[in-house]
């Protein structure tokens, strides 16, 4: 899926492409409305800062909504209502208000795509992510199944786990785990990772291992189980 990313402040913008990247997106970015709405794309949806050095977002949106249907989702500093108002009046399809996550962008882009693309495939899509022959992932409900039994997770394990899960076997460094699980901009220390890590590990024991790399991340290996019925 190709993302049109409309932002002027770098770090954002670095840390969003690298993050939707991680996540197999294509991101295309620009940091003024007059390239944005220069852009030939092809691009599936847009994300749209509203201040912008050039001219102010919500024109931009306005404009783009003047010529396609591409979905918008407005990423925005200014928690002000009538801004979301305005937005969405001028034909944004969600706004996400700074700071987030990248997990929360990307969340909103799925539901946004959902909402315009009618499913061809519902049930394929509604079938829960398998992980050996002992754990699911419902990504849609956002529910783990040991054995058939519901896990309780908390919000953050569950993010941690269905991160982890996106890619077995790959080593997250991790500042890309704090990036995509807590904070788009996170600097701080890292603890708090180790302490859902250990509740995952504890919870999940036997179904998935999670390595520790010293001095760099974390990597998800899923057990095996003896039928191998893995997928
Ligand atoms: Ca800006």
């Amino acid at each position: 899926m190709r993302v049109l990313l409309v932002e002027d402040d770098e770090p954002v913008a670095e840390s969003l492409r690298r993050g939707l990247t991680r996540y197999g997106f294509e991101v295309e970015w620009v940091t003024t409305g007059g390239a944005a709405l220069s852009h030939e794309g092809p691009y599936d949806v847009v994300l749209l800062d509203l201040g912008l050095p050039d001219t102010d977002g919500l024109d931009v949106c306005k404009a783009l909504r003047g010529r396609s249907d591409v979905p918008i989702i407005v990423i925005s500093a200014r928690s002000d209502e009538t801004d979301r108002v305005v937005g969405l009046e001028l034909g944004a399809d969600d706004y996400v208000s700074k700071p987030f996550g990248v997990r929360e962008v990307i969340a909103r882009i799925r539901a946004v795509m959902r909402r315009v693309q009618p499913r061809t495939s519902s049930a394929a899509e509604n079938t829960p992510d398998r992980y050996g022959d002992r754990l699911t992932v419902d990504r849609k409900a956002a529910r783990v199944h040991l054995d058939g039994e519901e896990v309780s997770l908390a919000p953050k394990e569950y993010d941690l786990l269905a991160f982890l899960t996106e890619e077995p076997g790959a080593l997250m460094s991790r500042e890309q785990i704090m990036e995509a699980v807590w904070d788009a901009n996170w600097f701080g220390p890292t603890k708090t990772l180790d302490v859902h890590v250990a509740a995952l590990r504890r919870k999940l024991a036997g179904a998935i291992t999670i390595e520790a790399v010293r001095g760099v991340g974390f990597r998800l290996v899923v057990s095996e189980g003896q039928d191998g019925a893995a997928s």
